[in-house]
């Protein structure tokens, strides 16, 4: 129903970067009101969480695609920086709006609660809505009303909410204000890399924007997530979505991928289910967030905070090079440095290897992932770190320590991962992929392979790092 008013209403647009499925959006269309679209680049700060440089590179081109959208349907989306609460007055004061719609971020909320006693104090009224997750961390609620901190029950419960609610289309087109307020350029804002330009490889695997989570969206569905199931776990196959930058920035909504799913064939039932319980896990490590603000910074597990961890500045190196002697580590964090993504299993390995081989601290690897991944998510990203590192909610337990080796014979066993990643091993037979150090001489010889010069001695032996872990863990336990 249109309101009578014309003066212009603001939509805010933050990891909510689409039109499709945008309820904040929606209502403010819904209005029948001229709309201002804006985005922000806030300082930095720990409470908004900023955006590490592989993601500045997607937000660059997630912008001029949305921009582009907004403009196909007589709207722009205007670019600021600044704290939000002041560039929002600004853009109220000249612009005489003085109605707010946006999306709830629930990894801000409390910098959030701050800029709307801010605006409300300054005449702006806000309405806020739901879409960032299958359902609003609020409803999901134990018999006692608390938060779940272990997965299973909080699936069981949000399946007895049923379905995320119906996703809204995208507005055909927007009534113009008068005056659209003054931008700034996006390429002022510096997001792209330049010298070295080391995201120059990214197009090649990622369209940023609301088309390129479409299409990802649909060759999932054409495939009928077709041996998702047990294909996840194989990083040398493509059966996962590579739907997690497109969430993260909010590109595409959890429930337009939910509902867009219920037409998987009947067969396929097992791979669609697992794939909702794992789009689900976002919902969790969201809900973890919501009940423990300080999720990114301290350990869920306070026990934790006794373990002396070490920090070696060599081996850090040499992890985040992907350069530690285990084939299957280095795949992966080579992967992550070309493509800016990493597959699931790989991510357990390598942060596995980081925090028990290697005993560093989870935030350490958390701060890396967040700076090289273009799908680092403020909740995913630190409860999955989390996770390995046995300090979190329904955690890995500590004691539990991935065997390199063994983790890339058993999920790569033909190596096939390894060797696109680490070319230097490609010659190497299957038996030798994932541990060259024990390859006879004349097999290294044969394959090109020279120890120490064309590929790495492993940085630590892995018995002896198992038990120093084993060690520190009894000491915190005792
Ligand atoms: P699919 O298997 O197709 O899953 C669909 C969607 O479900 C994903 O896009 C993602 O949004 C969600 N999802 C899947 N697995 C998980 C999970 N374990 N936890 C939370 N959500 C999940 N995921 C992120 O989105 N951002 C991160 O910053 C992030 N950091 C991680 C760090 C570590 C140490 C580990 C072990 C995992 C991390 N994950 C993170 C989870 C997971 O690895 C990725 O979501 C997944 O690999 C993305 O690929 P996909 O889109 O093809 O996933």
């Amino acid at each position: 129903m249109a309101e009578k008013d014309s003066k212009p209403v603001i939509v805010w647009f933050r990891r909510d970067l689409r039109l499709d499925d945008n309820h904040a959006l929606h209502s403010a269309w819904e209005t029948g009101r001229p709309v201002i679209c804006v985005y922000i680049r806030e300082p930095e700060s720990p409470d908004i969480g900023s955006l590490g440089a592989a993601q500045d590179w997607w937000l660059h081109h997630s912008l001029l695609a949305l921009r582009d959208s907004l403009r196909a349907r007589r709207s722009d989306l205007c670019l600021r920086s600044g704290p939000a609460a002041t560039v929002l007055q600004d853009i109220a004061r000249t612009s005489g709006a003085d109605l707010l719609f946006v999306n709830h971020a629930y990894e801000r909320r409390a910098v959030d609660h701050d800029i709307a006693v801010a605006l409300k104090a300054a005449g702006i009224a806000i309405r806020a809505f739901h879409g960032q997750l299958l359902h609003d961390p609020q409803r999901i609620r134990t018999g006692s009303g608390g938060s779940f901190k272990v997965y299973t029950p909080f699936w069981n419960a949000m399946q007895k909410l049923g379905e995320p609610g119906e996703p809204c289309d995208a507005p055909a087109s927007f009534i113009a204000p008068d005056s659209y307020p003054e931008s700034e350029t996006l390429a002022s804002w510096n997001l792209l890399p330049s010298k070295p330009d080391w995201a120059s490889g990214f197009s090649q695997f990622w369209t940023p924007g609301e088309a390129g989570a479409l299409e990802k969206l649909e060759a999932l569905i054409d495939a009928d997530l077709l041996d998702y199931k047990r294909g996840r776990d194989f990083p040398g196959t493509d059966s996962t979505s590579r739907l997690s930058p497109h969430l993260a920035h909010g590109e595409i909504s959890p429930a337009r991928i939910w509902h867009a799913t219920n037409g998987i064939a009947a067969q396929h039932r097992d791979d669609l289910v697992h794939f909702r319980k794992e789009l689900a896990w976002r919902d969790f490590c969201y809900n973890l967030m919501v009940e423990f603000p300080d999720l990114r910074t301290r350990n869920w597990d306070p026990k934790f905070d006794a373990l002396e961890w070490a920090f070696d500045t060599d081996d850090f190196s040499a992890w985040t090079a992907g350069c530690t002697g285990y084939p299957i580590v280095d795949a992966g964090m080579r992967e992550l440095w070309q493509t800016g993504y990493m597959q699931n299993r790989v991510r357990m390995i390598t942060a596995s290897f980081l925090v028990k081989d290697l005993l560093i601290d989870w935030r350490r690897g958390d701060a890396w992932f967040r700076d090289t991944l273009l799908d680092a998510d403020p909740a995913s990203n630190t409860a999955n770190w989390q996770w390995v590192a046995g300090s979190g909610a329904d955690a890995s337990p500590f004691f539990r320590i991935f065997n390199p080796i063994l983790q890339g014979e058993k999920f790569d066993p033909d190596g096939a991962y390894v060797r696109r990643w680490v070319p230097e091993l490609e010659k190497l037979p299957n038996k030798y992929v994932h541990k060259p150090f024990e390859a006879p001489e004349h097999v290294l010889a044969d394959a090109g392979v020279e120890l120490g010069k064309t590929y790495p001695r492993p940085i630590v032996n892995h018995g002896m790092a198992r038990d120093r872990a084993l060690e520190a863990y009894k000491g915190l336990k005792s």
